[in-house]
């Protein structure tokens, strides 16, 4: 996978409203990204977890539901499994149904295989009310071409719309990048005429191992603000508050809002953000919470970047501490693809 919400900084949970409130008093994250396996079907050249075929060293599934158990205790609400494909986890419908037996509101974040659209019945049955897979051309050719795999767009494709059928919510993500950024418009208006949810993400990540390649993906400035001028990107309505962001603002949820368990137990701020908080397999969620990692990446404020102090279009920006640690080795520095991106949104907004 690689993809995150646009919509909201603090990627990986489920932004505003009663969730945020709720998370503003409570001391540990409410969502959790759990990535089951690193295995994984498909090729994207744009993955930042280096995802294959084989997969690495994952947790066994009885210490799985050991975590579920500290989860459910520590008051997580929200998890989100993902991979590589977590579908291919082989006790994954155990995993599901322990998920959501244990009354965690549950996300898939799955490409859809075929071989697993007989089990959506089971799935809905159990609970699960939401799935999300990406999808990167409106053309299934080119889809298929870039993810390695012949017919894999019509399979997910058809892997969503019978989740929707079945009652649930199924949301496409959308990774905007150098080759598709002219098929963005279309792909919206499939997704629509499929009665499937959207979102669209302006970055490409580099990869979790340091590998900068996806990032030779990512869409000019042209390309991007093409992107942008569809009216349909454009959340909410009304007066835009552009005041510069104080310097105390928290600048996202990771560690804060949102953990993410990687397959062997390791313990990082975001899916995105590989600094590890602890390892599950010798010490409980309790425990890695209090480490000082959490304490210092959640307590990142917008001001620590000096730069960021003074910007007039910081009402705009989603700034992303865990590309510039891939970047540079600084969670503080100021990225490149952050400020344009935040250029970008401003001006689509009015701004000079
Ligand atoms: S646009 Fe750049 S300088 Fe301005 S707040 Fe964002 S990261 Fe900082
Ligand atoms: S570090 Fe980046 S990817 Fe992670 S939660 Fe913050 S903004 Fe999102």
């Amino acid at each position: 996978m690689n993809f995150r919400d646009s919509e909201d900084a603090h990627c990986g949970a489920p932004p505003g409203g009663l969730f945020r409130a709720i998370q503003n008093s409570h001391p540990l994250p409410l969502s959790v990204v759990f990535v089951l396996t690193d295995a994984c079907h498909l090729a994207c050249p744009h993955c930042y977890n280096a995802s294959a075929p084989a997969g690495r060293g994952s947790l066994s599934t009885g210490a799985i539901f050991d975590i579920l158990d500290q989860l459910a205790a520590a008051g997580t609400l929200h998890l989100a499994f993902t991979g590589g494909e977590p579908c291919l986890h082989p006790d994954f419908d155990d995993i599901l149904r322990g998920a959501l037996k244990r009354r965690f509101a549950v996300t898939v974040k799955t490409s859809g295989p075929a071989r697993c659209i007989e089990r959506l019945t089971d799935w809905r049955a159990w609970g699960l009310a939401r799935v999300d897979c990406s999808l990167y051309s409106a053309e299934p050719s080119h889809h298929d071409r870039f993810v390695g795999r012949p017919s894999a767009f019509v399979d997910t494709v058809a892997f969503m719309r019978r989740f929707v059928a079945l009652g649930g919510r199924a949301r496409v993500g959308i990774v905007v990048m150098d080759w598709n950024a002219g098929e963005v418009s279309k792909l919206i208006d499939v997704c629509e005429d499929n009665g499937l949810e959207w979102a669209v993400d302006l970055r490409v990540s580099p990869g979790l191992d340091g590998n900068m390649g996806p990032c030779g993906l990512r869409a000019d400035e042209a390309a991007l603000e093409a992107v942008l001028a569809d009216r349909r990107l454009r959340k909410g309505s009304g007066t835009v508050d552009r005041t510069p962001l104080p310097a105390d603002t928290i600048v996202c949820g990771a560690g804060r809002d949102t953990a993410c368990i990687r397959p062997d137990g390791e313990v990082w701020p975001c899916l995105t953000l590989p600094l590890s908080m602890g390892n599950l397999r010798d010490r409980t969620w309790t425990e890695i919470m209090a480490s000082p990692v959490r304490q210092r990446v959640s307590s990142l404020r917008w001001g620590d970047q000096q730069g960021c102090v003074d910007c007039a279009v910081s009402w705009a920006c989603r700034r992303c501490p865990a590309d510039a640690f891939q970047e540079t080795g600084d969670l503080n520095a100021v990225c490149a693809i952050d400020c344009l991106l935040a250029r970008l949104q401003a001006r689509e907004r009015g701004d000079k």
